[in-house]
């Protein structure tokens, strides 16, 4: 029960927390809130939930408007109400192309599954990275080269999260030529790994926020959520009290007690949460930063399965040796993308290519993807190519992935953008942007992580 300063004024559109922006973000605020007690409305311009994180149905193929790359090692997902009930599809390893070696690294999750009495039991994260890595096709020197890697990721296994953070802070790029690697172990193998975790080819990206992605993938590999990543936003917004989303509801100005909506009139409310991407935040809230961003163009080719593929692996290619960073067989991973009988490969264009034309794309795709895949594409069907040139905020060094989440008492911003990019992120402020609201309401108590200081938004 709410004390008298929560319980909402008068009027019909009332309610204590009002949400901007049905995301990742702004659905996990408001299952933090709802599970508080409090009454939350949340709007969303699009006519569906999810955002970024979308997926659309053509022709029975299940096609992820990003081609998202989960880690399996998610921690914010385990403190999210409403994603117990979420499937994570792993792959089985990642396949770097590199010259005329492809090296196998295979996650550490693969490795405990059971060959034998003795394998698996008992294994730490880190142990279980630094026996993680198999060469699939590999010359000495790729062997050596993997045995680098190896003992690069189960270091970074090994160390916590916290540590991490307190590194010194460089582009991500600066920081692995200084690690003493040989030049090739860092360009045919760490650059693509970590250029295609971050959508940064250049690895402009911090040097902490890229440590802590790949300790994250040596701790537990990739995934993709069953179904599509709209998942994830899905079964969040079915956790909800019924009503508390409202689609089609485009916010045009806010203020501490109200949102002024296009064409449904004023919400009025307790608190106004801004949970939409980083420009959108900024029309909402002028002088908000708004980052750069990486853009992504995602492929998604239609193919017969007889066609040779690669099983749930991902193939990255180290030697760019046309526009696609990643590419993966999405239906091995996750069956219910596709259809019966055939098979949805997904491929990713990161950097400046994913700007060129989707025909050019394509074209010179198939012809990179016969390399990868060892199979002709020309009978290959292109279902579709998404473009976004707002994929992925870009975190240079310095970034600080605890931005201020409280503008002032009433007015609140979360979203990837106060945080770290991707999915992590934007639950992670979430989570502290409900705490702070939960704060200033007097209520609740705070989460253990909470941290966002009380500063204004920058
Ligand atoms: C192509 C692509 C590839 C990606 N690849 C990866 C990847 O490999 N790994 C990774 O970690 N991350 C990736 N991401 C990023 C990831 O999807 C995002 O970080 C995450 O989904 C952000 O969630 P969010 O809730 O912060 O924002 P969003 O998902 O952008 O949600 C904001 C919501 O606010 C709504 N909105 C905006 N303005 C208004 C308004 N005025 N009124 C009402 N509603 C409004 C929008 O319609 C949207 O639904 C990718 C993104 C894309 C697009």
């Amino acid at each position: 029960m709410l004390g008298s300063a929560l319980r909402p004024g008068p009027g019909r559109d009332t309610t204590d927390v009002a949400v901007i922006g049905a995301g990742l973000a702004g659905l996990a605020a408001a299952h933090h809130l709802t599970a508080s007690g409090l009454r939350v409305t949340v709007l969303e311009a699009a006519g569906t939930v999810g955002g970024r994180m979308a997926t659309e149905e053509i022709d029975g193929y299940l096609l992820d408007r990003g081609g998202r790359l989960l880690p399996s090692d998610w921690p914010e997902l385990s403190r999210c109400p409403g994603l117990e009930r979420l499937s994570l599809r792993p792959f089985s390893g990642v396949l770097v192309h590199s010259g005329d070696r492809a090296l196998r690294i295979t996650p550490p999750r693969a490795q405990r599954a059971p060959r034998g009495p003795r394998a698996g039991g008992g294994r730490t994260g880190a142990r279980a990275a630094a026996s993680a890595l198999a060469g699939a096709r590999r010359p000495l020197s790729g062997t050596l080269d993997l045995a680098r890697l190896r003992a690069q990721l189960a270091r970074l296994a090994a160390t916590p999260s916290e540590r991490l953070r307190t590194r010194p802070e460089l582009p991500a790029a600066q920081a692995l030529a200084a690690r003493g690697l040989p030049a090739r172990t860092v360009e045919g193998l760490l650059r693509p790994l970590l250029g295609a975790l971050l959508c940064d080819p250049d690895l402009t990206t911090s040097s902490r926020v890229g440590d802590l992605v790949l300790r994250g993938f040596a701790r537990g590999g990739l995934c993709l959520p069953a179904g599509g990543a709209a998942a994830v936003p899905g079964l969040l917004a079915a956790g909800l009290p019924q009503g508390t989303v409202r689609t089609g509801v485009r916010a045009v100005s806010v203020s501490t007690n109200a949102v002024v909506t296009h064409g449904h009139g004023t919400v009025r409310c307790r608190a106004v949460l801004i949970a939409t991407g980083a420009h959108d935040a900024a029309e909402l809230l002028p002088g908000l930063r708004v980052p750069d961003f990486h853009p992504v163009t995602v492929l998604h080719h239609a193919v017969d399965e007889r066609a040779p593929t690669a099983g749930p692996q991902l193939l990255i290619d180290a030697d760019r040796r046309g526009p696609v960073a990643y590419t993966m067989v999405a239906s091995a991973v996750d069956p219910s993308r596709a259809r019966p009988g055939r098979a949805l490969v997904t491929s990713v264009v990161l950097g400046s290519a994913a700007g060129l034309p989707a025909g050019e794309l394509d074209r010179a795709a198939r012809a990179q993807l016969a390399v990868l895949y060892g199979a002709p594409t020309g009978r290959w069907n292109l279902l579709a190519a998404h473009h976004d040139a707002r994929a992925v905020p870009a975190m240079p060094a310095p970034h600080d992935p605890g931005r201020p989440v409280r503008v002032l008492d009433g007015l609140y911003v979360c979203g990837d953008h106060r945080d770290t990019s991707g999915p992590d992120g934007a639950l992670r402020s979430a989570r502290r942007a409900a705490d702070a609201i939960r704060r200033d309401f007097g209520i609740g108590p705070l989460t253990r992580e909470d941290g966002g200081p009380l500063s204004a938004v920058a």
